[in-house]
């Protein structure tokens, strides 16, 4: 046999360039992306030029993919690009071979499913009953990608441009690998903006659910609007949380601020055997929803307000009102990273007034999901807390999302909730 011609050899010369164009870093700027951190900020790059070299627009990039250079032009990696976003490149593979193709989506997102597989999420026999975080964006490797799975449905969020302009084809990809009965686009409208993504409106594939929809949650049943609801339906984050406080509650009366559809206080009652919880929330929709899901659960000693949480802590102090267990679960108070000080202030705030409230002995559940409030930071305005108040906080547990929300090592933003039970003396 002759040995291979050039022209065999060489064949890969005529395949189409993996990258539509190049964007070049500052000088010592590469450093985080050999780290594989995937978010290439607009501050950390030089120029954005054509494979050879020339100018171009930098708009029709938008949602392509592009190579990654170091300023002595070297490969670092392959991303999505957005000219419209703080973050420029969003990297997807660090292989210079690797095409930011279908292939990649595939596998990334079997992987996604497999890990749901084995943490015992997703292979329930009572599947049209549960509900899972499919894929969590850079936690499995697929930046501005977000799938929910409720039953036998899919909600599906698209927070970056690279995402949005693929959709068809990860969409394809789910229903051959999952199969099922519907998704549904759900816009994240802050996001959207931040990407330049348009979304005008929601957008769904197959059918969707007459109405309201069941799920089960630690054996608790939730009712579920997945076209109304807050984020994609449920925060399905809390879900091991929600467990484990429950552990704490037996025989108390609970107080769940920033209640939502009822998540702690139907899991301190059913699985804690609290004596009784009192839900608050500022939505008269989410209260709607927790009253609807404690009747659904056989419930009677779970109550809720629609109310602000502040002015009711404020007021149940007012009044000389104690509790056995306070859980507080507020909105992120922190966007970016400018607003961590007054942050930290307004968490400081609501946890003295939450433990005010305590009977010595009681238990306190706080929770906070701004990524940028760091768990030390977390754990130091507690002490604070501790101090202000004279009471002494023992700190039984530090946790954080449910496994189906996994935090990748390379791009720790991932980790944002946390979730701290004390005992307050
Ligand atoms: N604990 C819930 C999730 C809470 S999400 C669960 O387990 O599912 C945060 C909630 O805070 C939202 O439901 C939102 O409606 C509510 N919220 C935001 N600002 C509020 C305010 N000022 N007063 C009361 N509720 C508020």
């Amino acid at each position: 046999m002759s040995a291979p011609s050039l022209d065999f050899v060489d064949q890969d010369t005529d395949s189409p360039p993996l990258a539509k164009a190049k964007v070049v870093l500052l000088p010592r700027k590469a450093l985080p992306f050999y780290g594989r951190h995937p978010w290439v900020l607009s501050s950390a790059v030089q120029k954005v030029e054509s494979l050879n070299g020339k100018k171009l627009k930098e708009e029709k990039l938008d949602g392509e993919p592009v190579d990654l250079y170091n300023e002595k032009n070297k490969f670092v990696a392959r991303g999505f690009y957005n000219s419209q976003s703080r973050i420029r490149v969003r990297l997807f593979t660090w292989s210079e071979g690797e095409a930011l193709d279908e292939t990649l989506f595939r596998r990334r997102i079997a992987q996604a499913i497999l890990l749901r597989d084995q943490i015992g999420y997703e292979m329930v026999a009572d599947r049209e009953e549960s509900a899972t975080r499919l894929v969590f964006s850079e936690g499995d490797g697929i930046s501005g990608l977000v799938v929910d799975r409720y039953g036998d449905y899919l909600v599906v969020q698209a927070t970056s441009m690279g995402i949005a302009k693929r959709l068809e084809m990860i969409v394809g990809i789910l229903q051959d690998l999952l199969r099922p009965k519907g998704i549904l686009l759900r816009a994240d409208k802050s996001m959207a903006k931040l990407e330049g993504v348009e979304f005008t409106e929601e957008h769904h594939w197959g059918e969707l659910p007459e109405g309201q929809l069941t799920i089960k949650e630690n054996g608790i049943a939730f009712g579920l609007d997945l076209k109304e609801g807050q984020k994609t339906g449920f925060y399905l984050d809390q879900r091991e949380n929600r467990r484990a406080a429950a552990a704490y509650m037996k025989g108390r009366r609970v107080l769940d601020v920033f209640c939502y559809t009822g998540g702690f206080a139907l899991a301190a009652t059913k699985l804690g055997g609290a004596k009784e919880a009192l839900g608050i929330d500022g939505s008269k929709k989410a209260i709607a929803q927790a009253e609807a899901n404690a009747a659904l659960n056989n419930l009677t000693n779970c109550k809720f307000e629609v109310a602000d949480a502040f002015k009711t802590l404020d007021r149940l102090q007012g009044e000389g009102t104690r509790f056995d267990a306070v859980v507080l679960d507020p909105p992120k108070f922190a966007r970016n990273r400018s607003t961590v000080n007054s942050a930290l202030m307004a968490y400081h705030r609501v946890n003295r007034q939450a433990v005010d409230l305590l009977e010595p002995g009681g238990i306190l559940v706080t929770n906070s999901c701004s990524g940028s409030v760091k768990r030390e930071d977390f754990l130091l305005m507690l002490s604070g807390v501790a101090q202000k108040s004279g009471r002494d906080l023992q700190i039984l547990e530090v946790r954080g999302a449910a496994a189906d929300h996994p935090v990748s090592a390379t791009c720790l933003e991932t980790e944002y909730l946390k979730c701290v039970i004390c005992r307050v003396l």
